[in-house]
């Protein structure tokens, strides 16, 4: 008897599961059309990305239903997995292309890594609190990302191993941009960074350095969590 119904189980399982990956395709498609598209995201290979990456695997089984909703989701720890249209908007804004190495400063749940590493060759990501990192590296490995690096501290410091990165993402807010991360950033590197008070609206900050010096844009307001400081 009990044969059976695990027999009919995974045959249930077994015919559900792609139906739900359409389903979440679909989701997908319609999130990047009114939320990316519509919303004047223009560069290809940044729709593709957004395209492609399950969002839906980024975030909990009780968040599941909404992975594609218009806005940013819990992923525990007082933290959260970003809007899609600003990590497309912050992706875009990066100028990402194959031949670029990027450095993350918030991995969360490991999605903007995820877009990242879709285009450019190599994503160096660091992550606070260990719990994350974990869960995000173990993520992501899950899902065949071989060239996304996850290592838990404080992205104050930046990754100076790895440096200079030609783009410097940092997905929480401060009051200014860390000097180590500018220092870090190759020539014609582009940084950005939402910069402004703690659980308020901030501005997201482009840097680029152009012979040595870092010319600044101010461009959208935001609302991301705190860059914290590890003591
Ligand atoms: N990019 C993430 C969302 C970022 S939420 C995603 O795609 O899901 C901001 C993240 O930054 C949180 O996970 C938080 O723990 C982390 N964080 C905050 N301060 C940090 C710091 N100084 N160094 C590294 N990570 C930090």
């Amino acid at each position: 008897m009990n044969h059976i119904i695990l027999f009919w189980c995974l045959l249930i399982t077994i015919i559900a599961y792609p139906q739900n990956e359409e389903r979440f395709a679909e989701m997908r498609k319609d999130m990047v059309n009114k939320q990316i598209i519509a919303n004047g995201i223009r560069n290809p290979q940044t729709i593709k990305a957004m395209l492609k990456v399950p969002r839906h695997l980024f975030v909990s089984k009780e968040y599941l239903k909404r992975a594609y909703d218009d806005s940013p989701l819990p992923i525990g720890y007082n933290q959260t997995i970003s809007q899609p249209f600003i990590v497309a908007y912050m992706t875009e804004l990066t100028r990402p292309s194959r031949g670029k190495k990027a450095l993350e400063i918030g991995t969360g749940s490991g999605y903007q890594a995820a877009i990242l590493a879709e285009i450019v060759d190599t994503v160096y990501t660091i992550e606070i609190i260990p719990e994350l990192a974990k869960e995000a590296s173990d993520r992501l490995l899950r899902l065949g990302y071989k060239n996304i690096i996850v290592k838990t501290g404080d992205g104050y410091a930046g990754w100076k191993e790895h440096a200079p990165f030609d783009i410097i993402i940092v997905t929480a807010a401060g009051d200014h941009i860390p000097q180590p991360l500018l220092d870090q950033l190759a020539e014609n590197g582009r940084l950005i960074m939402p910069v402004g008070p703690q659980w308020s609206a901030q501005q997201l900050i482009l840097a680029v350095k152009k012979k040595g010096k870092i010319e600044q844009t101010k461009l959208a307001m935001v609302r991301f969590v705190p860059l914290l400081r590890s003591q």
